[in-house]
């Protein structure tokens, strides 16, 4: 299916849509910017009772090498905007759900705008920040989310940020507490007025410390969520170290040498690759720790 504001086409590799570069076909894949065109393909997946799944940049996803049975749609609308301004110095930041969120950090901070600095670097989409609760550098969609704009059961609804359940890279979204897939339009971010040069000294010191600890090449961020237990939070990196597992293959995967909460593609990995490294890891780090690692991409 074609239209000026909606592409669907049939059997497309998921791996051309992750950062991790794997994943096997999906029946239907369709990408518009449009939220008409979102409505028009939803409508659609509908009428053909496919299951939906809503991608954004695809950086915390692990797609089987079997594919997807259904309909994976991409929803790329980039606009921003100052949506509230208060006399007070304080703003809303408007941001469609297919914005790169770094590049929201980045623009807004460029126009004197604080809040946003820690999501530098950040790989993905406004949508999947919100969906999943992203964090980093001391900061978090859930301590700057004012509200979220959703398309839910057919219809456009405003939930205030109590409203996801947020926790440690976690919402109800994400966690699909609902049955109909929720699908993030917009969301809105709470931000102060600063200097524009404060903020961005702050945000190439945070992208220099990114790229000190992040493996270069295909990965799809952190693997494992920091487990918390009763006394204290523990690093999921260090624990996945300290079992020996750096460096560990299997296939074309491998578990980053420099970071081993990552796990690279070195070149045509396929998903059952990195399927077999997580259930080694999570193995050895439960027989070494007594720590269940939990998974925090999803695997689809
Ligand atoms: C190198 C690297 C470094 C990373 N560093 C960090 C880090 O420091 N901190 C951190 O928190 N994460 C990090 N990540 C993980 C990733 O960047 C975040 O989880 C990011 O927010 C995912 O966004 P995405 O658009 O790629 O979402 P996707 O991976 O495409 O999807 C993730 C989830 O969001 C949902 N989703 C996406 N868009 C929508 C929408 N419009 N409506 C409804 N649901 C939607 C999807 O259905 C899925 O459930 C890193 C990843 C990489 C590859």
């Amino acid at each position: 299916m074609k239209n000026a504001k909606l592409v669907i086409i049939e059997n497309e590799p998921m791996a051309k849509h992750t950062s991790w570069r794997i994943g096997g076909p999906t029946r239907y894949f369709g990408e518009t910017d449009f939220p008409d065109g979102l409505m028009v393909a939803l409508h659609w997946a509908k009428e053909l009772s496919l299951p939906v799944f809503l991608l954004g940049g695809g950086t915390n996803v692990l797609f089987r090498d079997a594919g997807f049975p259904g309909f994976v749609v991409r929803y790329r609308a980039q606009e921003w905007k100052i949506s509230t301004e208060n006399d007070d110095g304080t703003a809303l930041i408007w941001a469609a759900a297919g914005l790169p969120m770094a590049k929201l950090a980045r623009q807004s901070a460029a126009q004197g705008w604080s809040g946003l600095e820690w999501a530098e670097g950040l790989p993905g989409s406004v949508g999947g920040a919100v969906c999943g609760n992203a964090g980093c550098y001391g900061g978090e969609v859930a301590n700057v989310l004012e509200r979220v704009h959703l398309f839910i059961n057919g219809a456009k609804e405003i939930w205030p940020v109590a409203q996801l359940d947020y926790g440690y890279r976690t919402s109800c979204l994400k966690e699909k507490k609902i049955l109909q897939t929720p699908i993030i339009l917009a969301a809105e971010f709470r931000v102060q007025k600063a200097e524009s040069a404060l903020l961005t000294a702050k945000m190439e010191a945070i992208a220099t410390q990114r790229r000190a600890k992040t493996p270069p090449g295909q990965t799809g961020g952190s693997v494992f969520k920091n487990p918390h237990l009763a006394s204290e939070t523990r690093s999921a990196g260090q624990l996945l170290d300290q079992a020996g597992l750096k460096g560990t293959r299997i296939g074309n995967a491998m578990i980053s040498d420099l970071h081993a909460n990552y796990i690279v593609n070195l070149g045509n990995a396929c998903s059952d690759d990195v399927l077999r490294l997580i259930e080694l890891a999570q193995k050895k780090v439960l027989n070494s720790f007594g720590i269940e690692l939990e998974l925090e991409i999803q695997v689809i």
